[in-house]
């Protein structure tokens, strides 16, 4: 073979190892063009706008990103993923919540209903349960089945055990709340259960009964005592610590003196009487020891209107019987510190109420 037809022939292999390459070039080209998008790309294609491309790119991980290509456009995404009690890890549940309703629903709402795994289906009735003040979320079945179309009666009753009736469901109370323990028709105390140190009213303080009080409600007593007489108001006490036998010989009498639905009106069964804590008391006019005269006096609007000032609420409010189960009773205070005192006071709540939000829920 002659030296020129050799060179003819690897010129011939050169052009076609060029070509060669140029194909597999292009090829590649086609490939990372046509079916190697990247996400930006991919994401781009299913509708999203190139700010939202960047805040998904930077909150979302890649795998993240993979699922939302198993969805359509999500309008709601963006917003979603910057509110402040969104999840990463919940991700996938709440486009599954959202989708399952509209997609204008409240994503807070969504975001709090999937973070508690609270099971219900998305409703108004659901949403304005959340959205309540006093919402409390152990007590969620029991909203939902409670049988009334206002949401603050349904919260009000609820967290006052109303979806019970009196005594149909009674527990021992948390004595550890200690200054706000509860006693009423569904919290009982141990027969020999009282709060703190029991001290005997001094009776510069006291309508000659003899009456004990827990130290710490007592000291708070005698100032509101002393500062009242500086203006003229004349408070003492008519009727504070009883023990359970007392209470028990009290109600009994009531009971067959009155009946049963009397006896449960305005007296309480032995153990859930708030006199057995130490930390509550009936108040009168100096010298005068009936009871119901106390709120056509002088002395009742000053207690009304300033007993929270010393850390007494008053227990059994006007309107509020069906909460408390107790008659309207303008002489019975109940010891619960300042500032309790003062929130349940300026809110209108019973303590009913405050203990169930603030005080089991909470603490
Ligand atoms: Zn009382």
């Amino acid at each position: 073979m002659s030296t020129s037809k050799k060179r003819n022939k690897s010129n011939i292999l050169c052009v076609l190892c060029v070509i060669l390459i140029f194909i597999v070039l292009l090829l590649f080209i086609l490939y990372f063009c046509v079916f190697n998008d990247n996400d930006e790309k991919r994401l781009s294609k299913i509708g999203y706008s190139n700010d939202e491309i960047h805040t998904l790119m930077e909150k979302l991980s890649d795998s993240q990103i993979n699922e939302l290509y198993n969805y359509d456009y999500l309008p709601f995404l963006e917003s979603l993923i910057g509110l402040e009690n969104y999840k990463q890890e919940n991700m996938l549940s709440y486009i599954e919540y959202v989708n399952k309703i509209d997609s204008n629903s409240d994503l807070e709402i969504v975001i709090y209903l999937v973070n508690s795994n609270i099971n219900y289906p998305y409703s108004a009735k659901l949403v304005d349960l959340v959205r309540s003040k006093y919402f409390i979320l152990s007590r969620l079945d029991r909203y939902m089945k409670y049988d009334s179309d206002d949401i603050n009666t349904i919260i009000t009753n609820v967290n006052s055990n109303l979806d019970y009736k009196f005594y149909s469901n009674i527990n021992p109370t948390d004595t550890s709340k200690e200054t706000l323990l509860i006693v009423n028709k569904y919290y009982y105390l141990d027969k020999n259960y009282s709060y703190g140190n029991l001290v005997t009213i001094d009776k510069k303080y006291d309508n000659k009964t003899g009456s004990k009080l827990s130290s710490v409600a007592y000291e708070a007593f005698k100032k509101l005592v002393d500062d009242a007489s500086k203006k003229g108001y004349y408070i003492r006490n008519n009727s504070a610590y009883r023990s359970y036998d007392y209470q028990n010989s009290l109600y009994s009498n009531y009971k067959i003196l009155n009946g049963l639905a009397w006896a449960d009106k305005w007296s309480a069964r032995p153990g859930h009487s708030e006199h057995q804590t130490g930390l509550a008391l009936d108040v009168g006019v100096k010298g005068k020891l009936s009871l119901d005269s106390f709120e056509g006096s002088n002395e009742f609007i000053w207690m009304r209107d300033n007993a929270h000032l010393y850390g007494f609420i008053l227990r059994y409010p006007k309107g509020k019987e069906y909460i408390t189960g107790y008659g309207y009773e303008p002489w019975h205070y109940r010891y619960v510190g300042v500032d309790v005192a003062t929130y349940i006071y300026e809110n209108n709540i019973t303590f009913e109420e405050y203990y169930a939000y603030f005080v089991e829920n909470k603490m």
